[in-house]
């Protein structure tokens, strides 16, 4: 089944949905004594950090820093404008709206949830059902997983935004970019979400540690009717600092600022236009591979339709529980490491591709000879022709 020796030895590439492969310029700008958090640099440097956040969001709003991870943004956001009681509507295409749903519900809201499954985008029309019903208007909050990264999936933020404005309903349109941001288009402002939530370790290169909250005048008024929100998790100082402290209610997350530094002038120096036309390249390389090998009928993409596929992550599903081997070849003997299945009852079947941030052609042909050849070492039946056809995208 497997190769005699191993061929892992050598640089490994980490392919997983987040953390990313972290640029040298970013590592490189972190290995550096801490600075004076009371002066200088740091204090300064500030400004124009969060201006060039705001620009990956296509924002003209606010944004607020936390040392935290996703899940910590979830709450962040949610205590800022989810009094206990209040209800929110969560639209489910995968792993991460669940989880999203369950922090709401830890916090005291009543949660709305439609399921549409592990591979299915929102339907509309449900969505719509459930706010036409909504005739007092409950429904504080709408939690909208842009990319949901267990499946794959990406929903249509921009038609969410068109539903919730025919039927007048007022709700928050709160996003979770935490996949997305900074690989598929998003345009904050332009788009009408009121509330976005991002992390550093996907899209934004950046070790994990550090999250976001962009938040517009919108979802300001409703913070401002808050009862109360906890001092620690309140948006407010840290989008409008009096003081440096209060930026991060406390010490700075001294390196990964330099960090995300670092990442944010790669990002802008390609240009977010550029950045998204290059995800989308790279992923339409993947998927033309995978429909290839697809043929075979022992592999099959989690999300049927390409207009529904994120460009940042990729599901595949291989029949008989073929997943999990599948990633252990590329680990062992390839020093590739691949996602696991994630939110699947047969999670085993399934293994996932990250192909988010600091990524270029030939990592991505990296990524798909290493599972032609797992394929070949462990017999798996696959159509023909695959890597040529992900050349054939890279070249055109
Ligand atoms: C990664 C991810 C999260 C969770 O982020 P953590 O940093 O692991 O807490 C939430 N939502 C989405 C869409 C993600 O991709």
């Amino acid at each position: 089944m497997t190769n005699p020796i191993s061929l892992a030895q050598g640089r490994e590439y980490l392919a997983i949905p987040g953390p990313s492969v972290m640029p040298d310029a970013v590592l490189q700008a972190m290995h550096r004594p801490s600075p004076n958090i009371y002066d200088g640099e740091l204090i300064e440097m500030m400004p124009a950090l969060t201006r060039d956040l705001r620009r990956v969001a296509r924002t003209e709003h606010n944004v607020a820093i936390y040392i935290a991870n996703g899940h910590g943004t979830w709450e962040a956001a949610l205590s800022n404008v989810i009094a206990p009681g209040e209800t929110v509507l969560a639209p489910a295409s995968g792993r991460f709206t669940h989880g999203w749903a369950e922090m709401a519900d830890a916090i005291g809201a009543k949660v709305d949830l439609i399921d549409f499954g592990t591979s299915s985008p929102w339907d509309m029309e449900r969505i719509a059902d459930a706010l036409r019903a909504d005739t007092d208007h409950r429904i504080k909050g709408v939690l909208a997983v842009h990319v949901d990264t267990s499946s794959s999936i990406r929903n249509d933020i921009p038609a969410l935004r068109a539903l919730l404005d025919d039927l007048n309903h007022p709700a928050l349109l709160m996003a979770d970019c935490i996949a997305s941001l900074g690989c598929d288009r998003f345009e904050m402002d332009a788009w009408g979400v009121d509330a976005m939530v991002t992390a550093c370790q996907k899209g934004l290169m950046t070790p994990a540690g550090v999250g976001f909250v962009f938040f517009n005048d919108k979802a300001q008024a409703k913070r401002a009717e808050m009862p109360r929100v906890s001092q620690y998790w309140d948006w407010q100082p840290r989008a409008k600092p009096e003081l440096f402290y209060q930026y991060f209610n406390g010490t700075a997350p001294t390196h990964h600022l330099y960090g995300l530094r670092a990442a944010l002038d790669l990002i802008h120096a390609e240009g977010m236009e550029h950045v998204w036309a290059r995800h989308e390249r790279l992923a339409t390389a993947i998927w033309t591979a995978c429909e290839t090998w697809a043929e075979s009928g022992a592999l099959h993409l989690n999300v049927a339709d390409r207009a529904h596929r994120s460009h940042a992550v990729t599901t595949l599903r291989l029949t008989d529980e073929r997943g999990t081997p599948l990633r252990q070849f590329t680990e062992t003997q390839l020093g590739l490491t691949l996602g696991i299945g994630l939110g699947m009852e047969d999670w085993n079947g399934y293994f996932r591709l990250g192909h988010m941030g600091h990524v270029n052609g030939q990592m991505v042909m990296a990524i798909l000879g290493g599972i032609e050849t797992a394929m070949a070492a462990q017999n798996i039946p696959r159509g023909k022709g695959a890597l040529e056809a992900a050349a054939a995208v890279l070249s055109q």
